[in-house]
């Protein structure tokens, strides 16, 4: 299938990014893609709506939604630190005790976080409103630096989200506060029991912080990871060619997304697509919710 585009990592306003649910599958329609994954940060509350834009579409079948969630985990980095990496999870069952449990306090945390870096800022002077920030959230979202970020823009205290995270908020900001995220393994094991894979995102990503090396991707495959993303807007020509390596090596399945979060980026949806037979060896894995369109 020649063409056919699909990009597996995108965030609507239930967590950072800043389309609805049904926007974001609007935009995704409009641009032109066969196929999008709703993947929120530790949040499904936008699973709902938009499998009902995709219902509501003029064309049905035309477009496919894969429901997912992207799962901030603590991981070994393989140089004796601990670091943050980001799991990407498809299809499991968002019923799921264990896993609908962790997501919760998660959610409880990020949200406590978020509203303690307002503080400090608004303590220091910054002209941001803490409860207003909160305020603005849908019940239960995650919340997530990015809404700092664009408060701060909106106060014209920076010019863009990527300024506030450079002057402010980043891993070694000023105002930067750390969360308990959900050790890998156990993350890997509680998508897998609730009958979902598992794709490690942006694992090269060295802009971004830390990253793991290579053996540790390898005892994550062994541990049940299912792929790695590889076209990813953070990710160098050389890396992508590393990761392929890796991918054949490790016979790990290959991804390609955005990483779209709206207006909170500059990157369009699509930008990075993943090849039609990497969704359906994923979709093959799975049995803990369905393939929508
Ligand atoms: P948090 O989830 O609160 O730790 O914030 C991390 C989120 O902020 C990521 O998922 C990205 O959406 C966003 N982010 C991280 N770094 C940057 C950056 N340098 N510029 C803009 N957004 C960023
Ligand atoms: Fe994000
Ligand atoms: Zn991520
Ligand atoms: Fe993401």
């Amino acid at each position: 299938m020649v063409g056919v585009r699909i990009d597996l990592h995108t965030h609507s306003n239930e967590s950072d990014g800043t389309d609805t649910p049904a926007e974001l599958v609007a935009t995704a329609v409009a641009a032109g893609l066969d196929a999008i994954a709703i993947t929120d940060h530790d949040t499904t509350a936008g699973w709902a709506a938009a499998e009902q834009a995709v219902r509501d579409l003029a064309e049905p079948g035309r477009f496919r939604l894969v429901p997912g969630a992207e799962l901030s985990c603590a991981c070994p980095d393989g140089n004796g630190r601990n670091i943050t990496v980001h799991l990407l999870a498809y299809l499991f069952d968002p019923n799921s005790a264990a896993l609908a449990q962790e997501q919760s306090r998660l959610r409880a945390e990020r949200r406590e976080r978020l509203h303690e870096m307002a503080r400090h800022m608004a303590a220091d002077g910054f002209p941001v409103d803490p409860d207003e920030i909160m305020a603005g959230l849908p019940p239960d979202s995650p919340g997530g630096r990015p809404h700092l970020a664009r408060a701060l823009v909106n106060a014209g205290t920076v010019v863009s989200v990527d300024e506030a995270f450079a002057k402010f908020l980043g891993g070694s900001g000023r105002y930067y506060l750390p969360r308990t995220d959900t050790p890998v393994r156990r993350a890997i094991d509680m998508i897998t029991e609730a009958g979902g894979t598992t794709v490690l995102a942006h694992p090269f990503a060295t802009a971004r912080g830390p990253v793991v090396t290579a053996d540790v991707v390898a005892e994550l495959t062994e541990h049940g990871l299912a792929g790695i993303e590889i076209d990813h807007p953070d990710h160098e020509p050389e890396t992508r060619v590393r990761l392929r390596g890796l991918a054949a090596e490790l016979d790990l399945i290959p991804t390609g997304s955005s990483d779209y979060h709206g207006t909170n980026k500059t990157i369009r949806i699509g930008q990075e697509t993943t090849p039609p037979d990497s969704l359906d060896r994923l979709v093959a894995r799975c049995s803990g919710s369905k393939v929508i369109g």
